[in-house]
């Protein structure tokens, strides 16, 4: 059960509030670890330049404009996951853009960020997991009819079995973050499943990103947000380098950086957190005009893709006739 929805805030003024209201009557440790650890603030404030967003903005449209493939873009939309597998390996980045399918593998963090977002405000604020699952599942329906939909996946082809595993690994996410992470009160303006974006080049490059949860700790203060991804299965260097694209992205939006960014490991009850500055936010526009780039000459220059081996070859479905990927395991 998630703690009395009508509590104080668990934080005040940044801090962690002692008798900050739990299920019974205290936070969870890991509750409140997190509270402490990952959610107060210093009380001082941050400085950036005002027109940090401004020169952000004019260093990306003048580096993206440098491509050719890049000013063919019309309303061309890039998120982390398009920047990410093409700086890894472009051929993969190319045959996993054109094969996505719905399965449990892939909808169980959809479906539980959603339940997740029910179980944060209105009517099913406080009902336990398999409920909030239930109600996912429901808003999902709604978009049956449009092939390709997560709605459609779940009314026309999924079968009784992954439904059954589908809601069951789902309702375990949801219940690993009401036990390890603080109750989200309306104080922190928090935003679940938020999307967020920038355009560039007269709204032809438009960089997007879909916040699992962003909280601003201190009200009417943007630059006091922290930004959070959750993952089951543990961290990865990547994991970073998504965050510091969200937070590139919401100082273009917010016009002051996020105060933080963190992977949250529901699995462990863990995170990795990285505090905002104008270094982390150069590094994330070096590798977003990067991916960028590259991702135009593929799908807009029809480049042909290179191949580079890594990680992402234990899952790659060209893992077989790649003789890249062969060399790399004989090394
Ligand atoms: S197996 Fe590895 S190197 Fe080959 S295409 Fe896939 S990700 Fe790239």
């Amino acid at each position: 059960m998630l703690p009395d929805p009508s509590a104080a805030p668990a934080v005040m003024n940044g801090r962690p509030r002692p008798d900050a209201a739990g299920p019974a009557g205290g936070l969870t440790a890991a509750q409140q670890h997190t509270l402490e650890a990952l959610l107060t603030l210093p009380e001082e404030r941050r400085s950036f330049p005002d027109n940090l967003a401004d020169a952000l903005r004019a260093r990306l449209e003048d580096d993206l404009s440098a491509s050719s493939a890049v000013m063919k873009a019309a309303k061309t939309t890039f998120g982390k996951h398009d920047i990410s597998t093409v700086l890894a390996c472009e051929d993969h980045h190319l045959s996993s853009k054109n094969t996505f399918a719905w399965s449990v593998a892939t909808a169980r963090g959809t479906l539980a960020h959603k339940a997740i977002q029910l179980g944060s405000f209105g009517p099913l604020r406080g009902q336990p997991p398999s409920v909030l699952v239930g109600a996912a599942v429901t808003s999902y329906a709604e978009g049956w009819e449009r092939p390709g939909e997560l709605g459609h996946w779940l009314a026309e082809e999924c079968s009784p079995s992954e439904r059954s595993e589908l809601e069951g690994e789902a309702a375990d996410r949801v219940t690993k973050f009401q036990d390890s992470f603080p109750p989200l009160h309306s104080g922190w303006a928090p935003r679940v499943e938020s999307p967020a974006k920038a355009e560039l080049l007269d709204g032809n490059v438009v960089l997007r990103a879909k916040y699992d949860l962003a909280l601003t700790l201190r009200r009417g203060d943007p630059s006091t947000t922290v930004i959070v991804d959750l993952k089951t299965g543990g961290f990865a260097p990547a994991h970073q380098d998504d965050l510091r694209f969200y937070a590139l992205i919401e100082t273009l939006r917010a016009r002051v950086p996020p105060w933080r960014v963190a992977t949250f490991d529901l699995d462990s009850a863990t995170f990795v957190p990285e505090d905002i500055n104008e270094g982390v936010l150069d590094a994330a526009l070096a590798r977003t005009v990067r991916g960028v780039i590259l991702c135009a000459e593929l799908w807009l220059d029809n480049r042909e893709a290179t191949r580079t081996p890594g990680p992402q070859c234990r899952w790659c479905e060209l893992r077989l006739d790649c003789s890249v990927a062969q060399s790399f395991e004989q090394d």
